[in-house]
């Protein structure tokens, strides 16, 4: 049977869609380009909010319908933070002229002849639709890197999105639940309480900060005898921190080695089973979590895609952004998907953010941007919190770790977040903890 195409009104192409609506608004925005961005996260969501909504008609296609702040997310899966505290739902602010420019759904493959892209919906997989653009934005992210480790998948815990984190949390406090449940053995308490992180990156080491912190500011109030039993263990198989100066790497593996129920293991995990990890040399670690932080891979969507990449099957992009498969001008690729060839920029939140406003910019200017100056990025710093108000900043001007570290490692996120509710949310969250304690409800 032939499938009856129709154009709706924000530009798609649904299978069986009702017929369109003229309305002015329609014709003002035809006036304008439109705009695809495929995604809400550091890129996507700081170029949707910087874009010159008169020059272009802004679609987004996202699997989710909020801006996450994953440089607080760690904080999250131990309740030092709570879930709300860190989104910014992607319609506040007007950033939609029409409520049909968001659509709920992911990008899953793209013609580039045609200027189409096909989404699926993510609440209906029977809904499949094409949308047709101007300027399309990949700004997918990545996804976590299992390194084909049998059993990473089925039994370890990603740390990319707050049902990670919700996730985490539960696991935490069901382990600690059944811990003190008659008949459970004492090598099976040792097992449940044993945390294990793989990956010495900022984001392992940051969970593993949260974690040491809910562990001996609460649990050891609430699970006096259990908290006996807790071990966590931080696998990697370099260094930790390896962005991060010496100086700083090395305090931050002392401040780790210092504490009694933490350890650093150097390894490389072979396979993950339900309650045991495999290491290289073919020990055998039981443990009831295991947190997988290591390193990151490439989305099904960016695979799919048949234009130059690079070896870790990142997006290949010239200085203005601009895909390499389309010197035209109307395709273009920022933050953790791609990679700009000659000059690489690290995958981090500040990056992707700066794109984000650098794309908006350019497209508002030179619409095509062709004649667009090349992006220049020059990091801001980096910072990492590992655990009992201790933090390492490494700025342009100094190097430092310690209490004022982390001082600076709050104030910073906190003016970094986006909007008044959330400069609000985070420090009652904050303040909450430090007199009540973290929530231990489990739902
Ligand atoms: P993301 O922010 O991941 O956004 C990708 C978006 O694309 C998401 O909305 C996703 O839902 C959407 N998407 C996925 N697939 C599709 C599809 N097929 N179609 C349409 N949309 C799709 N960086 C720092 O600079 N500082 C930090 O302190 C820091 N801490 C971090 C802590 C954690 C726990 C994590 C996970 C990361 C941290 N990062 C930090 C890294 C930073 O979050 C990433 O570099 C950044 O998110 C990259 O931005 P992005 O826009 O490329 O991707
Ligand atoms: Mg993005």
């Amino acid at each position: 049977m032939k499938r009856i195409l129709t154009t709706a009104r924000n530009g798609t192409n649904a299978v069986f869609g009702r017929r369109p609506r003229c309305s002015t608004s329609e014709s003002k925005s035809r006036e304008r380009q439109r705009l695809v961005i495929l995604g809400s996260g550091w890129g996507g969501y700081s170029l949707m909010k910087n874009i010159d909504q008169r020059k272009f008609s802004v679609v987004v296609v996202s699997p989710r319908n909020h801006f996450l702040f994953t440089p607080l997310l760690a904080s999250t899966t131990v309740g030092t933070l709570e879930f709300r505290s860190i989104i910014e739902p992607v319609r506040y602010g007007r950033k939609f002229r029409d409520e049909r420019d968001f659509h709920l759904a992911e990008a899953e493959r793209l013609d580039l002849e045609e200027k189409t892209v096909w989404c699926r919906s993510m609440l209906d997989e029977s809904n499949r639709y094409a949308i047709r653009y101007d300027k399309l934005v990949i700004a997918v992210g990545a996804l976590s890197n299992t390194f084909g480790v049998p059993g990473v998948r089925e039994h370890a815990f990603f740390l990319k999105e707050l049902v990670d984190a919700k996730a985490i949390r539960n696991r935490i406090i069901s382990n600690f639940e059944l811990a003190v449940q008659p008949g459970v053995t004492p090598c099976r308490v040792k097992q449940l309480l044993h945390f294990v992180i793989v990956g010495g990156g900022p984001t392992g080491v940051e969970f593993g900060a949260e974690l040491y912190d809910f562990i001996s500011q609460d649990m050891s109030r609430l699970f006096p005898m259990e908290v006996n039993d807790v071990r966590v263990s931080l696998i990697e198989a370099s260094q930790i921190l390896s962005g991060f100066d010496e100086k700083l790497r090395k305090f931050a593996e002392k401040k780790i080695q210092q504490r009694e129920k933490m350890e650093l293991v150097k390894g490389t995990v072979s396979e993950v089973h339900r309650d045991t990890i495999i290491l290289q040399d073919r020990s055998e670690i039981p443990c009831g979590l295991v947190v997988w932080a290591a390193g990151l891979a490439p989305r099904s969507f960016v695979l799919s895609l048949g234009v130059p990449k690079n070896k870790q099957q990142q997006l290949l992009v010239d200085q203005s952004l601009r895909l390499k498969a389309d010197p035209m001008g109307s395709v273009f690729a920022l933050g953790d998907c791609s990679c700009v060839e000659e000059n690489p920029m690290p995958p981090t939140a500040q990056v992707a953010e700066r794109q984000g406003r650098y794309l908006a910019k350019s497209l508002s200017q030179y619409s095509d941007a062709t004649h667009s100056p090349p992006m220049h990025f020059k990091s801001v710093g980096m910072l990492a919190y590992v655990g009992d108000y201790q933090a390492v900043a490494e700025l342009p001007q100094f190097k430092f770790g310690g209490f004022h570290s982390w001082l600076l490692w709050r104030s910073a996120y906190l003016t970094r977040l986006g909007n008044w509710r959330l400069r609000l949310q985070v420090p009652i969250d904050w303040f909450k903890t430090f007199f009540y304690g973290r929530d231990v409800s489990q739902f």
